[in-house]
């Protein structure tokens, strides 16, 4: 009898924080604000996929793709309504491994993939955002990129710079210089930069730490969110940030 008693106190409590998580995951992403799917720029376009965004840059070779939405069905409709073919995607750059960056990798068959060396533990279970749950990926065929790396993907010139913090191996991207893709690793408050969401970091203080990193790089025009929208005016945007 006591067993029974005992069985029941724990199946209640696991119950009580799964509902918890749910509810409190539902209230954090209805704050959300991604950009809707269209042209952000003369070559540069994004997809909204529930609560997040994904984003795609074009040069005469191809596409390259930041992170890969959290669903395969509202991917494929937005490159649909963007004229975009999923097989001209050369290469996905991803801000970090969680579930809403990663669920259309499929899509995009001869895409090279990358990401921060760190966000390795996230997959392997080093780092945990939630006891026993890691992060998964359709692929394990990628490249790992160092902080302040610079590459060329065609002509696509890329700057790497880790934010750890969200997740171990946060990573902004600027492409082409004007484009600051942040993830993440922060928000965005009536054109200001703002924290992250606590609920979803792996270590909030330090991604807070980290956003210092990004508010003083040379030639960014734009901030690119994933959750909170795009910034065009990335010098305002970062003027007055203070941890
Ligand atoms: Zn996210």
């Amino acid at each position: 009898m006591n067993t029974l008693i005992v069985i029941g106190v724990i199946v209640a409590a696991i119950l009580i924080i799964v509902v918890g998580f749910v509810l409190k995951f539902k209230s954090e992403t209805a704050k959300m604000r991604p950009a809707e799917t269209g042209k952000i720029s003369e070559n540069g376009y994004v997809i909204k996929d529930d609560f997040v965004n994904m984003y795609l840059i074009k040069d005469s070779i191809g596409y390259i793709a930041i992170d890969a939405g959290k669903g395969i069905e509202n991917v494929k409709k937005g490159l649909k309504e963007l004229n975009i073919n999923a097989d001209d995607v050369i290469a996905v750059l991803l801000t970090h491994s969680d579930m809403d960056h990663v669920a259309a990798l499929p899509l995009f068959k001869n895409a090279k993939l990358y990401m921060a060396k760190e966000e390795v533990n996230m997959l392997n279970g080093k780092k945990q955002k939630i006891p026993f749950v890691n992060n998964k990926m359709s692929r394990s065929d990628y490249n790992l990129l160092d902080d302040k790396q610079t590459f060329k993907i065609g002509s696509h010139k890329i700057n790497c710079i880790l934010t750890e913090g969200h997740s171990s191996g946060s990573m902004c991207f600027q492409v082409n210089d004007k484009y600051l893709f942040v993830g993440d690793m922060l928000s965005l408050q009536e054109g200001k930069l703002g924290n992250s969401v606590k609920f979803f970091d792996l270590d909030h203080k330090m991604a807070s730490k980290s956003i210092a990193k990004i508010t003083n790089i040379p030639n960014v025009e734009y901030i690119l969110t994933s959750h909170w929208g795009i910034s065009k005016d990335y010098k305002n945007t970062v003027k007055d940030w203070k941890e």
